[in-house]
């Protein structure tokens, strides 16, 4: 389906695409482990793409960080492998906020190396008791005296263990802030988190007073939720982007199978049915694809200004992922549900899609909200 991509994100694609063709073959493996595929990790850093995540200034490729680039990657990174996928977007997601907020030195400090892959980010908001309800969030920021003390438990941080730093949202007084925590600051320690049903590098990350000087702060004091949400406006449109790589790849696997199997004396795709749910669910796969392009374009300028069509283009594909990955299986029968193959690993991976940053139910309350402003300010115009 055709969308005006520019030169620029055409060759993205291109580029996305041949690491993809890199990790396919072990694909499989890398997707089964919740620690970082080494294999992955050392294909996604010898491409370079990780430059796509952190501006020109600081070793990154484009000068501002490129929300249709970063879109159209992970939707060809999804589609082979899902570790391969979360290792390039965590670069941004960790990160963005030290390119958005940070001061001079700890982005000198942090993004070359971030672009380059040398040293993993993560993003630590989750809690026990904290989900979508981030004004829960217990961990303690304290201000000793020139010197800042963090104490506290993140749940489910995706690359704990293995990340070179944290950015981590706390509670400082009545209000929020974001510090960067280096991974081998005293006092932090990683315990695995449960194992998913979608393997994935994730861990608890507990702080004990851990000591940091008073520029750790990204932002100024109690600014933490507008770096949060500076990061998913770019961020939630790229899962978006990923979730139709997930399509795209589970409806070439029934497409296959629908073609190539007999039933009834005819090919499976024949049956008005099996037909059906083909059709329909490349109809999804189009439309995602189209609204997260289009969303991704939007935000090319401000992407800030655009966070309710980011949770909207994020909503419609995973939602959507669910779905059409629902009915390639059942168009592929039996062969749908064997262990370890391709449709199967679909399955389980778009699962997750729809909890993470941002889960559907919370993401629909902010857009209707938005709605029927929008819909009242244009009734009221007329
Ligand atoms: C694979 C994976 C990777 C992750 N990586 C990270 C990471 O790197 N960093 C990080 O900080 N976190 C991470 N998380 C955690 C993730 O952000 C949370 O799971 C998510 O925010 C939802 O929180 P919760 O699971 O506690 O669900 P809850 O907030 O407890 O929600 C449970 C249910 O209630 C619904 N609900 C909640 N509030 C409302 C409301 N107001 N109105 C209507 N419905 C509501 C939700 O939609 C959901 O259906 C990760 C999670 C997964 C699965």
């Amino acid at each position: 389906m055709a969308f005006d991509l520019d030169q620029d994100a055409r060759a993205v694609q291109q580029e996305a695409r041949a690491v993809a063709a890199l990790v396919a073959p072990f694909a499989a493996e890398a997707d089964e482990c919740s620690r970082v595929h080494e294999p992955t990790l050392e294909v996604l850093r010898a491409s370079g793409l990780c430059s796509l995540l952190v501006p020109a200034a600081y070793g990154g490729r484009h000068e501002r960080v490129d929300p249709l680039s970063v879109c159209v990657a992970r939707e060809a990174l999804m589609r082979a492998s899902s570790h391969l996928d979360s290792l390039f977007a965590l670069q941004g997601i960790g990160s963005y906020a030290i390119a958005a907020a940070g001061t001079h030195e700890q982005r000198e400090e942090w993004l070359p190396r971030v672009a380059r892959a040398e040293v993993l980010a993560a993003l630590a908001l989750t809690e026990p008791v904290a989900g979508s309800d981030l004004r829960a969030v217990q961990t303690a920021l304290v201000d000793r005296g020139g010197e800042l003390e963090l104490s506290g438990v993140k749940s489910f941080i995706s690359n704990a263990g293995a990340a070179g730093f944290y950015t981590t949202i706390a509670k400082e007084g009545d209000r929020f802030s974001l510090v960067l925590v280096p991974a081998d600051a005293p006092g932090v320690s990683v315990e695995p988190s449960p194992e998913i049903i979608a393997p994935h590098v994730l861990g608890e990350v507990s702080f004990d007073r851990v000591r940091l000087p008073a520029d750790a702060r990204l932002g100024e004091p109690g600014a933490g939720f507008r770096h949060v949400l500076a990061t998913l406006s770019v961020f939630r449109i790229s899962v978006a982007g990923a979730a139709v790589g997930l399509m795209d790849g589970a409806l070439a696997c029934a497409a296959r199978h629908a073609s190539a199997r007999e039933q009834f004396g005819r090919p499976l795709v024949r049956l008005g049915p099996v037909a059906g749910l083909l059709a329909d669910s490349w109809a999804e796969l189009e439309s995602s694809r189209l609204l997260a392009y289009a969303t991704a374009e939007a935000a090319r300028e401000d992407p800030s200004a655009h966070l309710d069509r980011s949770s909207l283009a994020k909503l419609a594909a995973t939602e959507a992922a669910c779905r059409v990955v629902d009915r390639c299986v059942q168009v592929m029968g039996r062969w749908g549900l064997v262990r370890g193959s391709d449709i199967e690993r679909y399955y389980r991976q778009a699962r997750p899609m729809r909890i993470y940053e941002g889960a559907s139910e919370v993401l629909r309350l902010g857009i209707a909200a938005r709605l029927c402003d929008d819909m009242a300010g244009a009734k009221g115009g007329r």
